[in-house]
């Protein structure tokens, strides 16, 4: 398949340049002035921007185990509607990826099905460090330092034993919540709920998995970082102050992911939306969410991911403290940055490195990333002036709802290639699954 994208505007994290850019065997082979080429398909790019497609490390696809919730073809359906073209799948699953034997099951599961090139991580859980040393071809390792959905808590002496023992070749990412801080407060809070946990009101999720709670496991990780001289991803920081320890330990490789859902949600929230809000971490204060803009502003942030953890409605129309933590967000990563930009809270330069570049460079994916000359084909066209309400039937996760339904967003990919394939135009997947394992 040959593409040329004509009359757009590339955008880097360097700024914008106005060129044509032709695409061939899924590769980016020639950008410049005025490409004129026979037999290839033309894509009018006029008033538009393209960008390197985004790459959201943080993504649960929730194959194997729970498909009803999501699989492969929906979960990569909506990160290609959304302009993502390359996902990193978190090890939470049923059974959980701790294993060889399950990592391999899981990468059968889904050769073949994906519309956009995946990662897959390796969960540590504490006793299976040689065997997630072995491991071929990951993202990285995986470690939850408090108990979050799929029960793949560590405890206090394990943490330490990976950042001290792991392969250098691993990428450490970590869930950064101190667990016995959030129990002691979870007893504070619901001792008088004793015998009506039905009753318990949501909002106190935010109170037991507090901000200390967060900033203290931060704290630890990267002490550890320091000892061992081991590079640490903490995973969806949710506070100025858990960034401030973090910009402290950056000559220790100390890197970080911001979420959409705590750009755009605080606790002020919980009454509308209910538990449709709940994660781990929770939501914050409204200064914190200002907070998080303006250190993104700052260059304190490497990089957005959404952490994608979708659930069934049903599931969290349960009572108390009862729903799972999690909301989905791919499909919507780059429209909530591109509105940013159309808000002049952010620069699109600045999407670009946070949403593509980094991750690229960070997790060593020399060929992604930018539109340049040898890189590969995955490519969204953006048109920066659609203005458009997202509703909950705009909905491609099959959860098929969304924290983001209900709003407006001004800024969305109308076009996205994965591997020099059209995959998502006008609103609809029309490619084939042919995403691959990066790695
Ligand atoms: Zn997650």
């Amino acid at each position: 398949v040959k593409i040329l994208l004509k009359n757009g505007e590339v955008a880097s994290s360097q700024g914008t340049n106005k060129v044509d850019v032709l695409i061939e065997d899924g590769k980016i082979v020639k950008v410049s002035d005025e490409i004129e080429q026979d037999g290839v398909e033309v894509i009018d790019c006029s008033e538009k921007l393209i960008l390197p497609g985004a790459i959201d490390v943080h993504v649960h696809f929730r194959e194997p185990g729970e498909s009803y919730k999501e699989d492969w073809e929906s979960g990569s359906s909506a990160a290609a509607a959304g302009g993502v073209t390359t996902v990193f799948d978190m090890p939470n699953n049923k059974p959980p990826i701790v294993t060889l034997e399950a990592l391999e099951k899981k990468r059968e599961i889904i050769k073949g099905r994906s519309y956009v090139n995946y990662g897959l991580y390796m969960g540590f859980n504490g006793k299976n460090l040689d065997e997630v040393n072995k491991a071929k071809g990951i993202a990285g390792v995986k470690m939850y330092c408090a108990h979050s959905t799929g029960g793949m808590g560590v405890g206090e002496k394990d943490i330490e034993k990976l950042i001290a023992g792991v392969a250098e070749d691993k990428h450490v990412v970590v869930h950064a919540e101190d667990e016995a801080c959030i129990d002691k407060l979870r007893k504070e809070y619901l001792v008088e709920f004793e015998g009506r946990e039905k009753e318990i009101p949501v909002s106190l999720h935010s109170k037991i998995r507090s901000k200390e709670c967060g900033v203290k496991m931060v704290e630890h990780i990267c002490e550890l970082a320091k000892k061992y001289q081991q590079p640490v991803h903490i995973c969806h920081v949710s506070s100025e102050e858990e960034l401030d320890v973090i910009s402290r330990y950056r000559e220790f490789g100390v890197t970080c992911e911001v979420c959409p859902h705590h750009l755009s949600f605080s606790v002020d929230d919980y009454e509308y939306y209910g538990a449709f809000i709940k994660m781990n971490p929770p939501v914050r204060d409204k200064m914190d969410v200002f907070g998080l803009w303006k250190s993104l502003k700052m260059g304190m942030v490497d990089v957005i991911a959404t952490d994608h953890a979708p659930h069934a409605i049903v599931e969290k129309e349960l009572p108390g403290l009862e729903p799972p933590s999690g909301v989905p967000g791919v499909e919507m990563m780059l429209p909530i940055m591109l509105h940013g930009v159309n808000n002049d809270a952010l620069e699109i330069g600045e999407v670009v490195w946070l949403c593509s570049e980094n991750p690229a460079r960070l997790w060593g994916l020399n060929s992604k990333g930018k539109v340049e000359e040898g890189f590969d084909a995955d490519v969204v066209v953006v048109d920066m002036e659609i203005e458009r309400k997202f509703d909950r039937e705009d909905v491609v996760s099959k959860c098929k709802w969304s924290p983001y339904a209900g709003g407006t967003y001004q800024g969305w990919p109308i076009v996205t290639i994965v591997g020099g394939e059209v995959v998502f135009r006008d609103g609809k997947i029309v490619g084939t699954a042919r995403g691959e394992e990066v790695f």
